[in-house]
């Protein structure tokens, strides 16, 4: 049998590895930083970082996810902060994208922003509470390595971004990808995930199920008719969650597919990549 013994040569390497400076926090496909975007940095396990001076999670691998927002600006500040308290700086260049608009004036006030009765405001900041206690789950499992895949494909009806200016008031953008199908149509979790929320009749979005991805990644599915999953469900990617529908404030079977980073709205076109044909 034959034994290893470190040779002082060995050691030696060792030492100088040790001592070697830490490499920076590295950014992988820097060149796809736009608005929306999902991009994955490297740093090390015993790093903090923080993107536009907000912490973000830094994996037990040292991976890191960058969220930038839809209205991210042109340059993004990066820092790690190393064990020893070092710093490193540095930006992010993000590309600016140009968003649909649709710009409608001479409205009367009450169209743009609609009264509510108070039961209905109620219901509404209840839910919007449900949403965002589901969404705030931190599962330390890097459940979203099997990749993304699109939950469905079809014509895209509504994209990510676009926003309506009523009166010259910027209403809220839509952050999700709005995908076409008939109701019934198979929804397959597009990367493997826990079952968060499942609230059959939301006011806005009616059928509506929160898919963990692990880390604060999140998909959302809104307007659904049927659910084939739980709460607390283990689910892989490809696997039918539900189906098509067009509940809540619909106007056709479609549905919503939105993907959220501990509280960012990103793009899904962007995290699935190209829709197969
Ligand atoms: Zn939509």
């Amino acid at each position: 049998m034959r034994c290893f013994r470190p040779s002082g040569l060995f050691l030696t390497f060792i030492l100088a590895v040790g001592s070697l400076p830490a490499q920076a926090l590295t950014v992988l496909k820097p060149e796809a930083a736009q608005q929306g975007a999902l991009l994955w940095a490297q740093s090390q396990p015993s790093a903090s970082v923080t993107v536009s001076g907000k912490a973000v999670p830094v994996l037990p691998d040292g991976r890191v996810i960058i969220a930038l927002p839809f209205d991210a600006p042109a340059s993004v500040p990066l820092v790690e902060t190393l064990a020893n308290g070092q710093k490193q700086r540095q930006t992010l260049a993000v590309k600016q994208r140009q968003y649909k608009v649709e710009r409608i004036d001479g409205l009367p006030p009450g169209k743009v922003t609609p009264p509510r009765d108070a039961a209905l405001q109620a219901r509404i900041d209840r839910e919007v509470a449900e949403i965002k206690a589901a969404r705030a789950v931190m599962t330390p499992y890097p459940l979203f390595d099997t990749g993304f895949v699109w939950p469905l494909t079809g014509r895209l009806s509504g994209v990510y971004g676009s926003h309506r200016v009523l009166n010259g008031k910027p209403k809220t953008p839509h952050y999700g990808v709005d995908i076409v199908q008939p109701k019934g149509t198979a929804i397959r979790a597009p990367a493997d995930g826990v079952v968060r929320l499942i609230h059959a009749d939301n006011y806005y979005s009616g059928g509506t199920l929160i898919l963990d991805h692990g880390y604060g990644l999140n998909s959302a599915f809104l307007h659904m008719q049927a659910f084939h999953v739980q709460e607390g469900d283990y689910v892989p990617q490809g696997f039918v969650i539900g189906t098509v529908g067009s509940t809540g404030r619909s106007t056709g079977a479609h549905l919503d597919w939105r993907v959220t980073y501990n509280g960012v709205r990103v793009d899904p076109a962007l995290v699935a990549g190209p829709m197969p044909q």
